[in-house]
C-alpha cells in the first residue's frame, strides 16, 4: 500500500503548508485528518477510488477525493504544487525538529525568511532568533538541540526497543516517595509499532523533587528542558523523553489528554461541549464544577461511553461503539495457548529444539509448532525433504517421551517460489501438521505477479497460514506490493489462517489490513517466529498490535484448545 503512504504524505504536506502559510486554518485541519484517515486504511486507496467510494472514508469529502485522483492520475496535486511556490519550505525537515511544530515553522519563516535546518541554523549563530514573539532562552536552545536531534534522523523507534526503557524509568519514579502513581502515555500507551517519543506522567504533589530525581538518573544523557512540571530528557538510547507532573484531581484527564491521538480527543471534546461540559487536561468542567478528572474511566462514564482501551483511541470508530456498548472484547496474552511459528538450530534458529521447547513449557503452552525454513532459502539453512522426514521422526519420538507437557506440532515455513508453488513436495507436506507458507524471495515483483503467486500458494490443500502476509520491516523495508483484498478473497474460499507476526520490527498484518481481515471473516494466527528462546516473548508485541486491531479472543485460532485447533484447519 505505498500509494496509500504517498497520498497521506501529500495531504499532510499541503496541511502543513496551509497552517504555515497561516490563511485557512480550517482547511489545514481538514487535510491533516484526511491523511491520517488514509494511513489508517486497511486497503489499497486506488481500489476505494477504482468503486468510486473515496467519499465514504472518514475525513474525505468532495474537494479532498479530486485531490487524490489527480494524485493517483498524475503524481501531482495542484494545489500543492502552488503551495510550495507560495511557501518554499522544507517542512519535513523542519517538523523533524522536536516541539518545532507548523506554528513554530510559520514564524520563523515569516518574520526570518528560515526555510531548511542549514537557513535556520545560520538564524540561530546569527542571533536572529532573540527577541522574536515567544523565543525565550530555553526554547532558543531547545531548538538548537533540537537541529542535532533531526540531523541524526533518529525519530523512530521501535516498540519493543521504546518499551523496556520507559518501564524501567516509571518504576524508579514509582519509588520515589510522594509519588501516587508514574504511568506511559502517549502513542507508547497506544501501543504503536514505533515510538517518536515518550510521554511519562506521575500523580505527585512535590513537582519539583521528582523533577530533580528524574533529571538525575542514570539513563538520562542530556537534561533538554526542566521546568517546575515538565522536564525532557535524552536517554543513552538516544530516545526523547518528556515527564510531566500533575496534581491526582487532574491526573486522569492528564491521562487521557495525553494518551491521545489528537482526533480521539477532538471528538471527545466536541461530545462534552454537547452536554455542555469542557473538557482539558485538568478535567471535566460543568461551568467552574470538576465532574470527572481523577480518573480516565469517570471522563469517559460522564461522556456516556464505555471505557475504551488505549490501544483503540484513533478515532477509528471506537467512539461511535463506545456510544452503542459495542466495543470489541479485546484480546489478552492469557487467552494464548501455544505458538505456531517459530525455529531452532535446524535452519537459521540460534537454540536447539529441547531448548525451545523448554522455555514453551515455561509459558504454560498447550501445543507449540516447530517450523524450520525449507530448502530453497539457503541462506537461512533450509531444510531439504529428507532433513525434514528426520525432524517428523525426532518430534514423534518427542511427543511419545511425554517429557513435555505440552503437544509438540511438526510445522514448516516453506518458501512460495516464483510462481506459487510450495517448496516441498506434497509427499512430505502431507505429513506435517501445520503448513506456513511465506514469501522470502523476489519481493519486488509487480502487485499483479506478486498477488498472482501469493494466491496460487493459498490454493495449495497443504496451505494452512499465510505467514508475515505483506513482508515488510519497520523503519526498515516497507510491505511488498500485493492486492490484499484478493489475498483475504482467495484465503477465505481456501480456509487460510493469516498471520499476525508478532515479531516486533514485523508485526505483519498491520492495523488496517488485521481489521479487513475480520471483515472477511478470516481468522488469525498469533505467532512469535521465535529465533531463539527469549523471542518467546515476542508474543505480548502480537497481543498489542491485535488490540490495536480489534482483535478479539475468537479471532485467533491459537487461543482454541489443541482439538479445536487441528480441527480448524482442516480443508
Ligand atoms: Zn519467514
Ligand atoms: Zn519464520
Amino acid at each position: 500500500m505505498t500509494k496509500n503512504r504517498e497520498v497521506a504524505q501529500a495531504l499532510e504536506e499541503i496541511s502543513l503548508l496551509l497552517q504555515i502559510e497561516g490563511k485557512d486554518k480550517f482547511k489545514s485541519l481538514s487535510y491533516a485528518r484526511a491523511a491520517r484517515s488514509i494511513t489508517g486504511l486497511g486497503e489499497d486507496i486506488e481500489n476505494i477510488r477504482d468503486r468510486g467510494e473515496l467519499t465514504n472514508v472518514p475525513g474525505i469529502g468532495k474537494a479532498i477525493a479530486d485531490k487524490i485522483e489527480s494524485f493517483l492520475d498524475t503524481g501531482e496535486i495542484k494545489l500543492l504544487v502552488e503551495l510550495r511556490e507560495r511557501v518554499p519550505v522544507k517542512v519535513w525537515e523542519l517538523e523533524a525538529i522536536p516541539d518545532v511544530g507548523p506554528k513554530t515553522i510559520s514564524l520563523l519563516y515569516r518574520e526570518l525568511g528560515v526555510t531548511d535546518l542549514v537557513s535556520l541554523e545560520e538564524a540561530l549563530d546569527a542571533g536572529k532568533l532573540e527577541g522574536l514573539k515567544g523565543m525565550g532562552k530555553k526554547t532558543i536552545s531547545k531548538i538548537a538541540d533540537g537541529i542535532k536531534i533531526a540531523r541524526a534522523g533518529a525519530s523512530r523507534t521501535l516498540l519493543a526497543e521504546a518499551m523496556p526503557i520507559a518501564n524501567r524509568l516509571v518504576e524508579r519514579l514509582s519509588r520515589i516517595s510522594d509519588v501516587n502513581q508514574a504511568v506511559v502515555a502517549g502513542s507508547l500507551r497506544r501501543r504503536r509499532e514505533t515510538i517518536g517519543d515518550i510521554d511519562i506522567l506521575v500523580d505527585a504533589s512535590k513537582a519539583s523533587k521528582i523533577m530533580d530525581a528524574f533529571v538525575g538518573m542514570e539513563d538520562i544523557a542530556d537534561v533538554l528542558v526542566k521546568g517546575p512540571t515538565k522536564s525532557s530528557v535524552r536517554t543513552k538510547d538516544g530516545l526523547r523523553i518528556d515527564l510531566r507532573v500533575l496534581p491526582t484531581e487532574s491526573y486522569g484527564a492528564g491521562l487521557q489528554y495525553f494518551t491521545g491521538n489528537i482526533d480521539h480527543n477532538v471528538k471527545l471534546r466536541a461530545i462534552a461541549k454537547t452536554k455542555g461540559l469542557l473538557l482539558n487536561e485538568y478535567g471535566l468542567f460543568r461551568n467552574d464544577e470538576q465532574v470527572a478528572g481523577q480518573g480516565e474511566e469517570g471522563i469517559y462514564d460522564a461522556l456516556g461511553l464505555d471505557y475504551i482501551p488505549p490501544e483503540l483511541r484513533e478515532d477509528m470508530g471506537e467512539i461511535e461503539a463506545a456510544q452503542e456498548g459495542k466495543l470489541p472484547k479485546l484480546i489478552k496474552l492469557e487467552d494464548i495457548r501455544g505458538d505456531l511459528h517459530t525455529h531452532t538450530d535446524q535452519s537459521d534458529g540460534k537454540n536447539t529444539i529441547d531448548e525451545m521447547l523448554d522455555a514453551a513449557v515455561e509459558k504454560d503452552y498447550e501445543y507449540y509448532c516447530v517450523s524450520d525454513h525449507t530448502q530453497s532459502l539457503t541462506i537461512a539453512n533450509g531444510m531439504d525433504e529428507a532433513h525434514v522426514l528426520k525432524r517428523i521422526e525426532e518430534i514423534d519420538e518427542l511427543n511419545a517421551s511425554g517429557r513435555w507437557k505440552m503437544k509438540i506440532l511438526k510445522g514448516a515455513e516453506v518458501d512460495i517460489l516464483a510462481h506459487g508453488e510450495l517448496d516441498l513436495d506434497d509427499s512430505v507436506l502431507d505429513q506435517l501438521d501445520i503448513i506456513t507458507l511465506s514469501i522470502h524471495s523476489r519481493m519486488k515483483d509487480t502487485k499483479q505477479v506478486m498477488t498472482e503467486r501469493v494466491c496460487h500458494a493459498l490454493e495449495s490443500k497443504y496451505a494452512h497460514i499465510l505467514g508475515h502476509p505483506t513482508g515488510r520491516l519497520l523503519l526498515k523495508r516497507p510491505e511488498f506490493e500485493i492486492d490484499m483484498e484478493k489475498v483475504f478473497e482467495t484465503a477465505r474460499h481456501n480456509n487460510v489462517v493469516m498471520e499476525l507476526n508478532a515479531h516486533p520490527q514485523r508485526l505483519d498484518l498491520n492495523v488496517g489490513n488485521l481489521r479487513a481481515a475480520k471483515r472477511w471473516g478470516l481468522r488469525i494466527a498469533i505467532n512469535t517466529d521465535a529465533h531463539r528462546t527469549g523471542e518467546l516473548d515476542y508474543m505480548q508485541y502480537g497481543i498489542f498490535q491485535a488490540r490495536r486491531g480489534w482483535v478479539e479472543k475468537y479471532d485467533v485460532i491459537n487461543t482454541l484448545p489443541p482439538k479445536e485447533l487441528m480441527k480448524s484447519l482442516r480443508k
